[in-house]
């Protein structure tokens, strides 16, 4: 990997407790100013951000093992991002695709055609969040279709709008009396290989039959599918499983819509994790590392469903902002130049046998899985599979004490997920792995 230059020392150095006096502040300024429903995962306001670090308010310096859920993959202040947004922003900050278009859209447009999986004409439209672009997929196959019903799987996470928190598996926190949700969604089993110990053509059979039971092909418009699923625990499918249901959904004219909102943009050691299974989706939808951090979310796929929309049917005031594009224009450049999907694969293999040690050494970690720079530890009472949240959660409050930002997830929330920025440098990240290896062996040491 070409050799980054950091402003920010890579290193983790606490100065006060965590949350410090200046966080604990802001903590309740904010009760008293923000919602209550918006949750941080950390105490900790940010004041500054580079490489695999995050400063905060009050001088700590701590190692980032989640880039903001999957997003600062180049960073949170790259220098070729933060000069084209500044330069974008010097020029114009708006004037809506909709009205007077600019460039920067139809490049944005020509790269994911060029990046995404397969060789056919597509077609792209731009949107600002995750959510917003599963919509927007659904929509497009639901009208080139002429069908309606969506079929989504067990601990999918699709966003927090109306028809994405239909699509979302979990109730608590995300759909908790926040309903009614849209109509004609469905929900099949997904391959979750550590709790089904089915193969991957077993689990898509287990999912098929149901849906030609319970719903029928001819009514079905899209399979709505993360190819490894994010906020339900990092859940790869087995081998076979992606394959299967793609070649089912062709064979009945239904859209395959590969959510690759936290998976793409190099996170799993491929621009796009479909490409680790040879799936190549109707449609895909994409947000988070798109853009260096800034707000910007797209649906690329085939040119025959996308242009069957009519004028107007697509869009939104900021959808494809210039700032937006202009940094999703200089992220992709870093990417390729920093070569970070594999980067992402040097992760893997520098971290996976770290995490296996652990696993062997304390018996309280039922699963190592995950591709890529997209890896996770499922924790469970000792010698079964029953989840473990409560130690979860303590390792990654213990963690963050120590200097380490670390995520949770899953359906059951017993699972530690690592996202470190794909530029973090190796002595930072073996660092970080190190500390959550102590923290977990001392809080389950006997
Ligand atoms: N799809 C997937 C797979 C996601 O992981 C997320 C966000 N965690 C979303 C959709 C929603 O994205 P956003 O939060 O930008 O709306």
């Amino acid at each position: 990997m070409t050799s980054i230059d950091s402003r920010l020392p890579q290193l983790r150095n606490l100065v006060t407790e965590l949350p410090g006096p200046r966080s604990q502040a802001l903590t309740a300024r904010r009760k008293a100013a923000v919602a209550a429903g918006v949750g941080s995962s950390v105490p900790v306001y940010a004041a500054d951000a580079d490489g695999g670090v995050i400063v905060d308010v009050d001088g700590n310096s701590l190692i980032d093992l989640g880039s903001g859920i999957a997003v600062t993959s180049v960073g949170a202040s790259d220098p070729t991002v933060a000069e084209a947004v500044a330069e974008q922003a010097a020029r114009f900050t708006h004037t809506c695709f909709m009205v007077t278009p600019y460039e920067g859209y139809i490049r944005v447009a020509e790269e994911l055609a060029a990046l995404t999986p397969g060789d056919f004409d597509k077609r792209t439209v731009l949107f600002n969040s995750g959510a917003e672009a599963v919509e927007n997929a659904v929509k497009v196959a639901r009208l080139a279709t002429g069908r309606s019903a969506v079929a989504a799987f067990d601990h999918a996470y699709h966003g927090r709008t109306n028809l994405t928190m239909a699509l979302t598996a979990k109730a608590m926190p995300y759909k908790a009396n926040f309903g009614p949700f849209a109509p004609e969604i469905y929900r099949l089993p997904m391959s979750y290989p550590f709790r089904d110990g089915l193969t991957g053509e077993q689990a898509a059979q287990r999912a098929i039959s149901q849906l030609e039971v319970q719903i029928g092909a001819d009514s079905l418009a899209a399979l709505l599918i993360e190819p490894i699923q994010g906020e339900g625990g990092f859940i790869v499918p087995a081998p076979g499983f992606l394959a299967t249901l793609a070649e089912w959904a062709r064979a009945h004219g239904v859209v395959f819509i590969a959510d690759e909102v936290q998976t793409g943009f190099a996170r799993t050691g491929a621009w796009f994790a479909c490409e680790h299974e040879g799936i190549v989706p109707d449609l895909v939808t994409m947000a988070k590392g798109i853009a260096g951090g800034m707000p910007l979310s797209a649906v690329t796929g085939r040119a025959d469903l996308l242009d069957r929309v009519h004028a107007g049917g697509l869009g939104g005031t900021y959808g494809g902002n210039p700032v937006a594009c202009a940094a999703a224009l200089a992220s992709l450049e870093v990417m390729r130049a920093l070569d970070l999907p594999a980067r992402a694969r040097a992760i893997e293999a520098a971290v996976r046998p770290a995490l296996r040690e652990l696993a062997d050494a304390t018996g309280v970690i039922g699963d190592v899985r995950g591709r890529g720079a997209m890896l996770a530890l499922e924790f469970v009472r000792p010698g079964g599979s029953t989840p473990d949240p409560v130690l979860t959660k303590a390792v990654a409050a213990e963690s963050l004490s120590r200097g380490v930002v670390l995520l949770t997830c899953g359906t059951f929330g017993n699972v530690i997920r690592l996202l470190p920025p794909l530029v973090i440098g190796d002595e930072l990240l073996a660092e970080g792995i190190e500390v959550l290896a102590t923290v977990v062996r001392e809080l389950t040491a006997v």
